[in-house]
């Protein structure tokens, strides 16, 4: 029996070997033409039946379809079916279609009254009655937090919101597909079967971080019987992918309450609700909490989020640290690869942790007292290993660890401008590419030669993240 934890993991190992392969063997060029012809047709209406025709004409209209679905998910918009995007093809999701479409009629269709009614239908056998009107009441209370509306659950009679589990056709066009793919729908507002909700069957519902848990997927779908439609912000709750987020602090994302307040207005509440939100990948005011290469990759972190960027496509992917990492803390402030080692160690505060690939290490976290820093090092900024040597960098001054003696090198901590003339200021993060090291301080980076001992080039920090 896996441990609750152990799911989320398996996963995010799993994304991270299908993502270092370069071509899935096992995936035939058949199963690939199968499988972007099926999401074309779900979530981008891809008229059916088009796929063969369209492929003969030039394939203009896939490729059209394939730059739509790649811009909203913030992929390489290359018209053509890469690994990168059946990957995200194959990523557990909502079955309701991106962008505007058949489900969301022109004029933004809402609710007339506020004081809105749902009723349960039916229940899973998965969870008790209780669990699953106690996960349907929360999930109901994230939007009335943020809006004028109020739900009241009935048991008989005729309510705005039928929530019912189903499993494969049943009966509105939109037939389910057993465990896993599309997990739920939900209809817009209106009458008869508009507003109404219904989840997979076929789909193992928890309350826990198992897949799939109830309340994270109900309240992306009452967002549907609300009127919202997805969003490609991917901290979003009407963002259409799954992603486990911890339920009992789960507070709605600011772009969805933008969104129910675009609608109903704001909350009757005097203090208007603030939520998360993901870090605006090409603000010019972004800095770095820390960076690391992992195995040619470059992870940047900041908060509760990392971007990927992958060595030879230069793609970048933006994700949360918790569904890499369940157990590691949110704001990691320095990071390196000890190459020797092939191991990647994160700190925040006086704690590290040693990941391999993307397992953590047992043991950890540890204490940097470990590495023989002074009592009144409580933390590090940034961190890099460069021949057998790690630089510690803390305020102005930096140490020197021998990676091979497992010790601190006498003579530290330096004044970081005498050593890396042209580092005036505090370094947020470091990584090393060839012969640089890649200083990260506030909003720009300054690549410093170590050959030449000197800053070659300074520019803003965003072009790691090909912003222009
Ligand atoms: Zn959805
Ligand atoms: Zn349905």
């Amino acid at each position: 029996m896996l441990c609750p934890k152990a799911l989320p993991l398996l996963l995010a190992l799993h994304m991270q070997l299908a993502m270092a392969l370069p071509v899935p063997s096992e995936l035939s060029e058949e199963k690939a033409a199968k499988i972007v012809k099926n999401y074309l047709e779900k979530f981008y209406h891809l008229p059916s039946g088009q796929y063969q025709s369209a492929k003969k004409k030039g394939a203009s209209m896939i490729t059209e379809k394939l730059k739509e679905m790649q811009r909203f998910f913030g992929l390489n918009v290359t018209g053509e079916p890469d690994m990168e995007t059946l990957e995200m093809m194959e990523k557990p999701r909502c079955g309701v279609p991106d962008g505007a479409g058949f489900l969301l009629t022109p004029g933004n269709p809402k609710w007339k009254h506020t004081d809105l009614t749902y009723r349960i239908i039916n229940y899973t056998p998965q969870l008790s009655v209780a669990e699953v009107e106690a996960a349907i009441e929360k999930a109901f209370q994230i939007w009335s937090v943020a809006s004028r509306l109020t739900f009241t659950r009935i048991s008989q009679g005729e309510a705005d919101i039928n929530i019912a589990f189903y499993r494969r056709d049943h009966g509105d066009n939109s037939p389910f597909d057993g465990p896993n793919g599309i997990l739920a729908h939900a209809f817009q507002p209106g009458q008869g079967i508009g507003g109404d909700a219904h989840f997979d069957a076929d789909e193992t519902w928890t309350q826990s971080s198992m897949n799939y848990n109830l309340f994270l997927v109900a309240a992306h779908e009452f967002g549907h019987s609300l009127g919202l439609s997805h969003s490609s912000d991917p901290s979003a709750l009407m963002y259409p992918n799954y992603a486990f987020r911890e339920p009992s602090t789960y507070t709605l994302p600011q772009d969805d309450i933008n969104g129910i307040q675009a609608i109903y207005g704001p909350s009757s509440n005097p203090i208007q609700p603030t939520g998360p939100s993901s870090p605006t990948t090409c603000d010019p005011r972004l800095t770095f909490d820390a960076i690391t290469t992992l195995r040619g990759e470059i992870l940047f972190f900041k908060d509760k989020f990392f971007w990927r960027r992958h060595p030879q496509l230069r793609q970048v992917e933006l994700n949360f640290i918790s569904l890499f990492w369940p157990s590691l803390p949110n704001g990691i402030q320095a990071a390196y690869e000890d190459f020797d080692r092939d191991l990647v160690f994160l700190f925040k505060g006086s704690q590290y942790w040693a990941l391999s690939g993307y397992d953590i290490q047992q043991g950890y976290p540890r204490d940097i007292s470990n590495y023989g820093f002074p009592r009144t090092v409580r933390a590090v900024d940034a961190a890099v290993s460069f021949e057998r040597k790690t630089y510690f960098f803390v305020n102005n001054q930096f140490w020197r660890y021998d990676n091979q003696r497992q010790s601190m090198e006498p003579g530290y901590p330096k004044s970081i401008s005498s050593t890396f003339p042209g580092i005036e200021s505090r370094v947020d993060a470091v990584f090393l590419q060839d012969y640089y090291f890649l200083f990260f301080s506030g909003p720009r980076y300054y690549a410093f030669n170590l050959i030449a001992q000197r800053v070659t080039r300074v520019a803003r920090s965003t072009l790691w993240l090909n912003c222009r």
